[in-house]
């Protein structure tokens, strides 16, 4: 039996300017780490037979499937505000496309798979930490609900990759429902190819925004759908305490996907001003900054499309300022009734938000832990004689003082406490991929080829919402010296 993949690929169907025709470059002696059969079964892939040799070698790019059109993309990009002509998949090749269980095309990607006339002068691999990284924070992200690229396998290559010292090199095969990025329209709005957006515009509404294609105005509509999947997401971003920490343009996917886990993280302790990249030094894509970055990076991909909204410019820039402007209210709107369910507010009232105001900002002052200050809560609306909540705030006073004032809020509603609790349990996770724990589970595999570590977080991470008693300690923030100051790119 050999591996089938029922590959129908439409990207490497567009014009030659789209992408470069490439193969992964073969490794030494790949050995398959992990392997996402759920994943696996919803791409309809065997994974029984993934899991074989054949299989191995195939995560890794030592053979190519049949029926894979192996490409690398162009794209372009502004990274940390610098705009970049010319990125591409520099360590990355598309294999292909299939058609998920639901009916959804995904792309099958393999990630470190080798050089690619995009590489520039990188050497096309992967390392073995980012690739855990990847692996463990995309399927944590999917498992909490949020729009992510996902993680269906990684393989060990067998080689060595230079970074500061030589370490294990890693391929990490990447799902997506695709990879095309606001940066993937500005590789040809800086080319001026009209065309080249209007046929790129035209896949991905057939792919992502179906229902606007034969409308009025299709390439406004699409613009507009953009701009509320972006707002929606970086909402659900700021509700869970994630930090992506590369929100360049080459990252920031089209589709509305979490896309690119690089030095990303899920804070600890709430602080706004949060960074843990150690590149970004001017904190740009800080935490609560990420919506204001969103919309900037929206604001360029409307500058690629305005071509294509009619032939009189300054109409054209008026109309996008006008579906732009709907960002805010659009990022509000989701970000507060996230934020009123995390509190267990069933209805909307005046004073709602200058209410969870408060508590953020004494959370703030209080150094209270994001991820668990809200999972207490929780346990405090279903008992009021739960008081651990107060125990994540430095001045405990400074909590009771609000939860006073919370407590008379909730009792204008007719909900129950148990009924409270739940619905707040199933929005406040007590598991998120807390970066000591992501920092230890890739030192255990890195130095000692220890995988049990990252197998169990895993685990863990794949029911963030549930209470797993047998594991709580995953629920603990970091002791003071467990506590990780900076997430390197580890490109
Ligand atoms: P990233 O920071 O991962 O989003 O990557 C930014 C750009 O650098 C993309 O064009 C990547 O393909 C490229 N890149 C990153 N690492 C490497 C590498 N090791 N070899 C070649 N290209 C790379
Ligand atoms: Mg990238």
């Amino acid at each position: 039996m050999t591996v089938h993949f029922p590959f129908q690929n439409s990207y490497s169907a567009l014009p030659d300017s789209f992408f470069a025709r490439v193969a992964p470059t073969p490794v030494a002696a790949p050995r398959l780490i992990k392997l996402n059969r759920p994943l696996a079964v919803q791409l309809g892939l065997d994974p029984d037979l993934l899991e074989t040799p054949e299989g191995a070698e195939i995560l890794a790019g030592k053979t190519v499937p049949d029926g894979a059109d192996p490409i690398a993309m162009a794209y372009a990009g502004h990274q940390f505000g610098q705009f970049v002509p010319q990125l591409g998949d520099g360590r990355a090749i598309l294999l292909g496309e299939v058609i998920d269980k639901d009916g959804v095309r995904r792309d099958i990607q393999l990630k470190g798979s080798g050089p690619t006339p995009f590489s520039r002068r990188g050497d096309g691999r992967a390392a073995l930490g980012p690739v855990l990284r990847e692996y463990i924070v995309s399927e944590a992200m999917h498992a909490l609900g949020i729009p992510t690229t996902r993680s269906l396998a990684a393989v060990v290559t067998g080689e060595h990759v230079i970074r500061e010292t030589a370490l294990p090199g890693a391929v990490l095969t990447r799902v997506a429902s695709s990879h095309i990025r606001v940066g993937t329209f500005q590789f040809f709005a800086v080319r001026r190819d009209t065309d080249a957006i209007r046929r790129l515009a035209d896949h991905v509404i057939a792919r992502h925004y179906p229902e606007l294609s034969g409308t009025e105005r299709p390439y406004h509509a699409l613009l507009a759908g953009v701009v509320a999947r972006q707002a929606e997401l970086v909402a659900r971003w700021l509700l869970v305490g994630f930090i992506h920490g590369v929100m360049n343009t080459d990252n920031s996917s089209i589709s509305g996907e979490t896309i690119d886990y690089g030095p990303c993280a899920f804070m600890d302790a709430y602080n706004p001003a949060q960074v843990f990249s150690s590149i970004d030094e001017m904190g740009r894509y800080a935490y609560a900054n990420q919506p204001r970055i969103a919309l900037w990076n929206l604001t360029r991909l409307a500058e690629c499309l305005l071509p294509l909204f009619g032939e009189e410019q300054d109409k054209a820039v008026e109309q996008a300022q006008e579906i732009l402007g709907a960002f805010p209210e659009t990022f509000s709107k989701a970000y507060q009734a996230g934020l009123r369910k995390k509190v267990g507010l069933f209805t909307e009232r005046d004073g709602d938000e200058a209410l969870i105001q408060d508590l953020l900002d004494a959370m703030a002052k209080n150094q209270a832990d994001f991820t668990l200050t809200f999972r207490r809560l929780g346990d405090a609306a279903g008992d009021p004689a739960a008081d651990d909540a107060r125990a994540e705030f430095m001045d405990p006073a400074a909590f009771d003082e609000w939860a006073r004032r919370w407590r008379e809020r909730l009792a204008a509603e007719p909900q129950s406490a148990a009924e409270r609790q739940t619905a707040m349990n199933a929005v406040n996770p007590i598991f998120i991929p807390r970066n000591h724990r992501v920092e230890a589970v890739i030192q255990a595999a890195v130095n000692n080829d220890d995988y049990a570590p990252f197998e169990e977080l895993v685990k863990v991470l794949a029911r963030p919402y549930a209470d797993q008693p047998d594991y709580a300690a995953y629920a603990d923030p970091p002791l003071p010296d467990q506590r990780v100051l900076q997430t390197f790119c580890g490109t």
